[in-house]
């Protein structure tokens, strides 16, 4: 059973994973592993994965960082907090990489960087379409500046791939901060998010003791986001396979990512 935050209805966890971890009764978007993502938007055995194996080691000698990887490894069932590679979306075929808020709180450090760099490489080789769901914490502390040097790697292969004529898709979902939402989450060719994502670069608290100015309530909310115009669409869940093949037959057929 499983309380849900918003409305405090009560559910069967069967009940809400059927429905994609939306709840029912007042449509809270609940956070999605990796896996239940791609498998909510991919058709079935059509996916491939890439350098499934590849794994953090501790450049700065931080602390128990690899214990704490090891435990996200053992709760997540993933090697690090990004899964990537390709697919097909009703028919349509597309690289991806989708985040994983469980794995570190999806903190960026230089595995999710290079698995992220080389799918967009990839997708550019195969001349495919690129969608990324992005869910970050922000930088990976243990990883210092080796962290903030990701979002450079990310932000130059997308750079590439846009020369080549690829099309980017981004999809933000909750939360999406720090450095991923300020680099490779906002430059996407249609920018979209899940309702209620939390979005932004800094925390709320930091941001009204420097401006001293109280922020309104839903600041930094995909919501507010779209009424701003740094949306293009805030997308239900159920609703984003068909929007995302929809995109992507439109794209293939005018030969843009082809
Ligand atoms: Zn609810």
């Amino acid at each position: 059973m499983k309380k849900c935050n918003n409305c405090y209805k009560i559910y069967y966890r069967k009940e809400l994973k059927k429905n994609l971890n939306v709840c029912p009764n007042c449509g809270l978007h609940n956070q999605l592993s990796a896996w239940e993502r791609i498998d909510s938007l991919f058709d079935q055995d059509t996916f491939e994965e890439w350098d499934q194996s590849m794994t953090s080691s501790n450049p700065l000698s931080f602390p128990d960082y690899e214990e704490k990887i090891e435990k996200d490894r053992k709760k997540t069932g993933l090697n690090e907090g990004v899964v990537t590679g390709k697919g097909l979306i009703d028919g349509q075929a597309t690289a991806f990489a989708v985040m994983d808020a469980g794995f570190r709180m999806g903190s960026m450090g230089s595995v999710i960087g290079e698995k992220i760099a080389r799918a967009i490489e990839n997708a550019k080789n195969e001349s495919l379409p690129f969608i990324i769901f992005t869910a970050s914490g922000g930088a990976r502390m243990q990883e210092g500046v080796l962290s903030l040097m990701q979002m450079t790697k990310a932000s130059v292969a997308i750079s590439r791939f846009s020369e080549a004529g690829g099309l980017m898709i981004s999809v933000m979902t909750h939360p999406t901060t720090g450095g991923v939402s300020a680099s490779f989450a906002s430059v996407g060719d249609y920018n979209f998010a899940e309702p209620g994502a939390l979005i932004g670069f800094a925390g709320r608290r930091i941001i009204e003791q420097t401006i001293r100015e109280e922020l309104p309530d839903d600041f930094q909310t995909a919501e507010f986001l779209m009424k701003h115009g740094q949306l293009d669409k805030v997308v239900h869940r159920h609703d984003m396979k068909h929007l995302l093949k929809t995109l992507l037959e439109m794209h293939a057929k005018g030969g843009v990512g082809k």
